[in-house]
């Protein structure tokens, strides 16, 4: 390849930006680029080239999708706060707070470690998810980014290869495809698979080259023939063309139809672009009229749009020579949007919340929204369902199209029309035919469901047959309300084989005390919530037991410690009346206990402390202090039962504070819609890293929200409720105590 200077890289970008935007802002992209060359300095990337040349290449995928001056400039300055001296305040003085959030918000997804563990692995899920929500800019100039790095992979460990190829397959395709972006989705696959299963990957490549080589007479034909056919036709100005598929479709077809290579038929398809929906069936027409339609491979996805907006005809035909191949055929203006998605739908305006296009983020939002009874692995098992799976989309007697995963039932039907359906559902027709409440509905399906006020309402067995998150959760829903004792006993039987299994006994659990902490911890009010809430899944026996024994050993490492603060406190007992001689004391967690150092300390979970709160300490039994704000009622001296007035201790915040302190806010407001949005946003705009959100509806039309938050101390606290506050529909955010 030929040495092509950094200048010259530049330059063939901001050709590819004339090409599409006549009113791109080229005087500030070009100082965003100088801006970056200076930042990067003298930094070398892995192969050899300057480090600049990276995020020329970023902003160069950003520019082949198509996207406004902003998201350019910000892709040239992206790494820019993760690697060099700038900051978020040099970003948004030169160039403006927009684009420095849009930077940040690419730089805190880099920062988001990937691990195989379900449960941080969700938290990092959801960080994207909500990055995407506040600003989708975000996530594309991430995958931009990823892309790139993925291009350039040769040049890192095997171990690292590995690593981020895996993540690629796992995280970055799947919301590729989502938004819709299959140029970007393919090209992440094939560079994955690549260093995922080097071997398969390489016979694959081998095996398409030769096909190429043998069949590329086949392929011109094809195309010739196509082409004279709709010249013949009137077709105005088609655009045809043929092409092998990609490695990675390759790859999955073998493996799901556990075939060779050699024994998969359709390595070819052709694509057919016109200019009206009209042409795309009357190419369609000239298609079958010249070759023989394959029964069944016929997909209308234009009638029928693929949720992430992909619209398209595909046919399966046999060609003269027996050679069967796919055919595509879609406006110019389809295609568009099946090779950049989301981004093609981008409107290059300047201004940014409320403008997006709100039904294309509709599913985010639904994700989000859908987790308050999910634990980690469910979160991540429908994460999974919702991103991977193909649809396949139904009809109701009325003619309206539903869309479920594959492998949907009745039942998930009949949950998505309305939960009352599902509940009262008695029986099922597909297609004028009575079935059973396990049989998998197919694309096209007219789907009937019969209800009937005596139903009995579903039955466990349900959960295993529906296929949606939805479904399911509806259900677990309806066993939470309808069936307590049931659930009760159900949990109660998990929940004590799980205990025997980890070799402890009930009465060891009750002796030890630490029970009611942990039905608290969960939100549960007495042991039969968790039993319940284990009987109908929204809870699972081997966390519970996991907590259980986990606290049980650190009560016993406890013990340990709570002799020495005891003695401790004995001694300042015996001491009282006379001065305390100034100690240098040793802060824990930015506490400093008044004549003690080195003891455990903790935050209570009733009040959550901050520094600058009025605080006070309670020496408990086995855990060392703990921390309650004045103003809590657990705190109250007027409650405090007299045996424990001893236990009550100095305490004040230290100079060496922490980084960040965890809190907990209650916000009420007027439900609304995109309520979850707004707030997410005001928490991101006040930078504070949020670690629990959830929301739950009230039936008079309020939305209560619960949010968990790190800040350095109440004066930022007070800013974020402010902020809050602020939000359209607010009406209190408090901070629980007591
Ligand atoms: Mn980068």
């Amino acid at each position: 390849m030929a040495m092509v200077t950094v200048e010259e890289r530049y330059e063939h970008l901001e050709k590819t930006i004339r090409g599409y935007n006549i009113s791109a802002d080229l005087g500030q992209i070009r100082a965003a680029y100088e801006y970056a060359r200076e930042c990067h300095g003298s930094q070398m990337r892995r192969d050899g080239t300057p480090y600049i040349t990276h995020p020329i290449h970023v902003a160069q995928i950003v520019a082949e999708m198509r996207l406004d001056s902003e998201s350019i400039i910000a892709a040239l300055l992206h790494d820019c706060i993760e690697d060099t001296d700038s900051s978020y305040e040099d970003i948004a003085r030169m160039f403006s707070p927009t684009i420095a959030d849009i930077v940040d918000g690419v730089t805190k997804l880099t920062r988001v470690k990937y691990t195989t563990m379900e449960e941080e692995q969700m938290e990092n899920l959801r960080k994207m998810l909500f990055a995407m929500s506040k600003d989708i800019r975000v996530i594309l100039i991430k995958i931009a980014d990823r892309l790139h790095n993925m291009r350039t992979m040769e040049y890192q460990t095997p171990a690292k290869q590995k690593k981020k190829a895996f993540e690629t397959m796992e995280i970055y395709a799947p919301i590729a495809h989502r938004l819709g972006l299959a140029r970007m989705k393919w090209e992440l696959e094939d560079l994955s698979l690549k260093y995922l299963d080097p071997v398969a990957f390489g016979e694959i490549e081998k095996t398409l080259a030769a096909v190429t080589a043998e069949h590329s007479r086949f392929m011109t034909e094809i195309q010739e023939e196509i082409t004279s056919r709709l010249a013949d036709m009137k077709i105005v100005e088609p655009t045809v063309y043929g092409r092998v598929k990609h490695p990675y479709s390759i790859y999955r077809k073998m493996y799901l139809q556990e075939k060779t290579i050699d024994e998969l038929y359709d390595l070819f398809a052709f694509r057919v672009l016109v200019n009206s929906v009209s042409d795309c069936y009357n190419v369609l027409g000239v298609i079958h009229d010249i070759y023989k339609p394959i029964l069944g491979r016929f997909k209308d996805y234009i009638a029928t749009p693929k949720p992430n907006m992909y619209q398209s005809l595909h046919t399966t035909v046999i060609g003269d020579d027996g050679i069967p191949f796919e055919v595509q055929i879609r406006t110019f203006e389809m295609h568009a949007i099946a090779e950049y998605g989301v981004a093609a739908h981008w409107k290059y305006k300047r201004g940014l919340h409320g403008e997006h296009n709100e039904g294309a983020y509709e599913w985010i939002r639904r994700l989000l929204e859908n987790q308050e009874d999910t634990d980690a692995e469910e979160f991540i098992h429908s994460l999974k369902i919702d991103l991977f799976a193909d649809e396949v989309f139904v009809f109701t007697p009325r003619g309206d199209v539903v869309n479920l995963p594959v492998g949907s039932t009745p039942i998930d039907f009949a949950y998505s029309i309305h939960s009352v359906i599902g509940n009262t559902m008695a029986g099922a027709r597909v297609n004028g035919r009575i079935v059973g409440f396990d049989y998998q509905l197919n694309t096209g399906d007219i789907v009937e469901i019969n209800t009937s006020k005596s139903a009995r309402g579903p039955s466990r067995d349900w959960i295993k047959l529906a296929k949606s998150s939805e479904a399911r959760s509806k259900i677990r829903q309806w066993f939470k309300r309808e069936r307590r004792e049931e659930n009760v006993a159900q949990g109660r039987a998990a929940f004590e084989s799980e205990l025997k299994h980890a070799g402890l006994t009930m009465s060891q659990v009750t002796e030890s005390g630490v029970l009611p902490g942990i039905l608290k911890q969960s939100g549960f009010q007495v042991l039969d919530d968790m039993y319940a809430a284990i009987g109908y899944g929204g809870y699972t026996a081997i966390k519970a037991v996991n907590r259980i024994r986990s606290e049980i050993r650190q009560q016993s490492r406890a013990a340990a410690i709570e002799k020495a603060v005891q003695a401790a406190a004995a001694a300042k007992e015996t001491q009282a009346g006379k001065p305390v001689l100034p100690k240098k004391v040793k802060s824990e967690k930015g506490i400093v206990v008044e004549g003690l150092s080195n003891c455990l300390v903790k935050f209570s979970k009733c009040c959550t402390p901050v520094p600058g709160d009025e605080i006070a300490g309670f020496i408990t039994r086995g855990y060392g202090v703990s921390v309650h704000r004045r103003d809590c009622p657990n705190a109250d001296p007027e409650r405090r039962s007299p045996a424990e007035q001893g236990r009550w201790i100095k305490v004040s915040w230290s100079d060496d504070l922490r980084e960040t302190y965890s809190t907990a806010l209650e916000v009420v407001c007027k439900d609304r819609n995109n309520l979850l949005v707004d707030v997410s946003t005001a928490l991101s705009t006040c930078k504070v890293s949020v670690t629990g959100l959830n929301s739950h509806a009230t039936a008079d039309g309020f939305a209560i929200f619960h949010i968990t938050i790190s800040v350095t101390d109440s004066v930022q606290l007070e800013q974020v409720m402010r902020k809050i506050h602020q939000i359209s529909g607010v009406m209190k955010v408090n901070r629980p105590a007591g």
